[in-house]
């Protein structure tokens, strides 16, 4: 479905010009803007189904104007994808945690930029599920109300944790979630979870999950996503090397618990 107003908030005229022309040529009406300022004021006076931001703006920067947005009600349920420069993953983790949906880098190819819309676009339209729903995705069957989880029709046995960080992922399939805000939602537990650790436990919950392990996605550097069957992958390559990165260090989580 096209037709979607889509705000753009970019400083720089040559780059804010072609994110609308492609825009515009897959029929989104899109519009924008040069500042943060005026980035804030356009989106709460227009409500754009989705705020595309650059990070890198002169006065407020996009860091804050995407905090601002999502701390507001009336803005909070808009979907922001930020532009970052290529290889900034520090600025991708920070916006992820300032609230970003999604990043597109700089220089940008069309195709990804597309994609990557359409995608944030539909699961902002998509309902949000109650988090103790069953959930089927792929091969995996998670029922989080009673803490089961199957692979094709087969019972796995995770630990708490590693439920945990399961289901959290698939409570919004596709979407990408920093080391940091894993920890924050499986936190609680009996014992204090770090960024590495998170880590661990993926790879210990991949293992485990066998031939669904691989719905599990690395987003290199960034973090991990549930695999929403899209196609739509943040980083293609990324997914090989970090297979192979965790298999490489299966050894040293042999004593996992049980
Ligand atoms: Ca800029």
């Amino acid at each position: 479905m096209s037709g979607e107003n889509i705000l753009i908030v970019e400083d720089e005229e040559d780059i804010a010009e072609l994110l609308e022309y492609n825009l515009q040529r897959h029929d989104y009406v899109a519009t924008s803007v040069g500042s943060g300022e005026e980035g804030l004021q356009a989106t709460r006076e227009s409500k754009p189904q989705l705020v595309l931001l650059d990070l890198m703006l002169p006065g407020l920067g996009g860091l804050d104007v995407c905090r601002r947005l999502k701390a507001d009600p009336a803005t909070a349920g808009i979907p922001v994808i930020m532009l970052t420069a290529k290889g900034e993953e520090e600025d991708i983790i920070a916006g992820f945690d300032a609230g970003a949906d999604d990043y597109v880098t700089k220089p940008f190819r069309p195709k990804v930029l597309l994609a990557r819309v359409k995608a944030v676009l539909r699961r902002g339209a998509a309902k949000r599920r109650n988090d103790d729903e069953p959930l089927t995705q792929g091969p995996l069957h998670i029922h989080p109300g009673r803490f089961e989880v199957t692979v094709d029709g087969l019972p796995v046995e995770l630990t708490r944790t590693e439920f945990r960080i399961l289901s959290f992922l698939a409570s919004r399939p596709g979407w990408v979630f920093t080391r940091g805000q894993i920890v924050k939602a499986v936190h609680g537990d009996d014992y204090p979870v770090t960024g590495r650790a998170v880590d661990v436990q993926v790879a210990a919950l991949r293992r485990k999950l066998g031939a669904g392990g691989r719905m599990v996605q690395t987003v290199r550097g960034i973090g991990y996503k549930m695999d929403d069957g899209t196609g739509v992958d943040t980083d293609p390559d990324a997914n090989a090397d970090a297979d192979s990165d965790a298999d490489a260090g299966e050894n040293e989580l042999a004593d996992g618990p049980k």
